[in-house]
């Protein structure tokens, strides 16, 4: 049995504290399991997802372990390696909440920050270090930190290291630091080359796994719209066209696709763009950084070209295809709803891919609300609960240069029109079921546009004294 109490892991009075006024109660399976044997001093895989309180199991044992002893100049005592900047600045977070009454420093390498300030604290010499590989390499690379006093290293989800094409840098990092470290690995999933990493490089690593939560997130409202396989394209451009969809990412199942769906994209005077398989990793990341610019609105993709981008901020999620496998859908629909914000997914379903749905359901254990459109005509019969569910007050901004490519748009799909026609049979008996939409409350997520202090004041980390 595992402590269900934060006071039985062993953690100092400084760090419960924190925990207190952070208003956790009890640890989560994985920090009950994890901390205790990240004290121990021992190397530990952690098989848990963004979720699940993943980022205290070992921000606080860290903490623990760091509070005593002192880092020398430009000899971090610990490295967090981060796929991203966005996980690098909540891990950053983190360890500002916890650490709050603990004299420790930390620094950040992430693209986009200003470097003058953190090359300041490196030069006082930090005890967390929290970086992409690819930045921390190139510091490395130019003689400004040295890697021979890291005495804890976390390598955090690694298998999206993997999906980014991140690997060959991780090892490269991991070879560079010298003498006795502690590594810990985390990961959601663990395909065999993260597998073989922890092998090479772990030491009798304690293995702590925790389920898998197969649930969608809570600030995404995602709808059903039910169509027919000859009506799918002329309907993705009226549901953008009614649903005041500004700029969204196009899930197809299928490779072949993608471009047509793209075309008719075009043809309808959007603003969009294939992200293409074939492509390599830096092109299909042009690509996204066009979209991210505000150049491209509709990004169309498979799975697989998006695979290791960072598309986590995408305000509306569209899945031309119900996607074969169920878990995809989880993945696909969790690159909305960020960051505090409310996302909105939409899911273009025939009968023929009503299955597939079926699976959806059961894994995630709830009833996707069907929203109905009336193609081709000035109103829309919607089930009210899903209207309520996806409608979301358009930003100003987006209301403007929405309009123009809408009344384009619509201009073009006015003669694709045609009369609602609904064959027997291809309607589901669920279809005009009201699901009820759960009121869910956005959940408390730390980063919403937070800069952390210590990136606004380049002092260390906030240490009040422990009184
Ligand atoms: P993570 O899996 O690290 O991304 O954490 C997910 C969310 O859970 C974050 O918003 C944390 O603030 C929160 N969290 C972490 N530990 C706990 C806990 N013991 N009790 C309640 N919430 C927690």
């Amino acid at each position: 049995m595992y402590s269900t109490r934060f006071e039985d892991l062993g953690l100092r009075e400084e760090i419960l504290r924190a925990i207190k006024e952070a208003g956790y109660v009890e640890p989560t399976p994985i920090q009950a399991r994890a901390i205790p044997e990240i004290l121990a001093r021992k190397d530990l895989i952690g098989i848990a997802q963004t979720g699940t309180g993943k980022t205290a199991s070992f921000v606080l044992p860290m903490l623990q372990i760091l509070s005593s002893g002192r880092g020398r100049a430009r000899m971090p005592r610990s490295l967090i390696l981060s796929p991203t900047r966005e996980l690098a600045t909540q891990t950053a977070r983190n360890f500002e909440i916890y650490g709050k009454y603990l004299h420790l420093s930390m620094a950040l390498l992430i693209g986009g920050v200003g470097m003058g300030a953190q090359e300041r604290l490196l030069d006082k010499g930090v005890d967390v270090l929290i970086a992409t590989p690819g930045r921390l390499l190139d510091w490395y690379e130019r003689g400004k930190i040295l890697l021979g006093g890291i005495e804890i290293l976390v390598i955090d989800e690694a298998d999206r290291m993997f999906d980014m094409g991140f690997l060959p840098d991780v090892e490269r990092i991991i070879s560079l630091i010298l003498g006795r470290r502690q590594t810990l690995l985390f990961s959601a999933t663990m395909p065999p080359e993260v597998r073989r990493l922890a092998d090479r490089f772990l030491n009798n690593p304690v293995e702590v796994q925790v389920a898998r939560p197969a649930t969608t997130a809570e600030t995404v409202d995602d709808v059903v719209v039910e169509v027919t396989s000859d009506r799918k394209k002329d309907v993705l451009i009226e549901l953008i066209n009614k649903e005041n969809i500004p700029k969204a990412i196009v899930f197809c199942n299928r490779k072949r696709d993608v471009g047509s769906v793209m075309r008719h994209l075009q043809r309808a005077g959007l603003r969009a763009r294939d992200l293409h398989g074939d492509l390599e990793q830096t092109q299909r990341q042009a690509t996204l950084d066009q979209f991210t610019a505000g150049e491209i609105d509709f990004l169309v993709a498979t799975d697989v070209a998006a695979r290791g981008l960072d598309i986590t901020d995408m305000p509306v999620v569209i899945n031309f295809d119900v996607p074969m496998n169920p878990e995809d859908y989880v993945h696909r629909i969790g690159r909305t709803g960020r960051a505090g914000r409310r996302g909105r997914a939409f899911t273009l379903a025939t009968p023929e891919e009503q299955r597939f749905l079926a699976a959806i359901e059961k894994l995630t254990k709830r009833q996707i609300p069907r929203l109905a459109l009336q193609i081709g005509a000035s109103d829309r019969k919607v089930d009210a609960d899903a209207a309520q569910a996806v409608r979301e007050p358009v930003r100003a901004a987006e209301a403007v240069t929405g309009r123009r490519r809408r009344a384009a748009a619509s201009a073009a799909t006015k003669a694709a029109a045609r009369p609602v026609r609904e064959p027997a049979g291809t309607r589901s008996p669920r279809s005009r079921v009201t699901t009820p939409v759960p009121q869910r409350e956005a959940p408390v997520i730390a980063f919403g546009g937070h800069v952390p202090r210590f990136l606004a004041n380049p002092a260390p980390l906030p240490m009040r004294k422990a009184s």
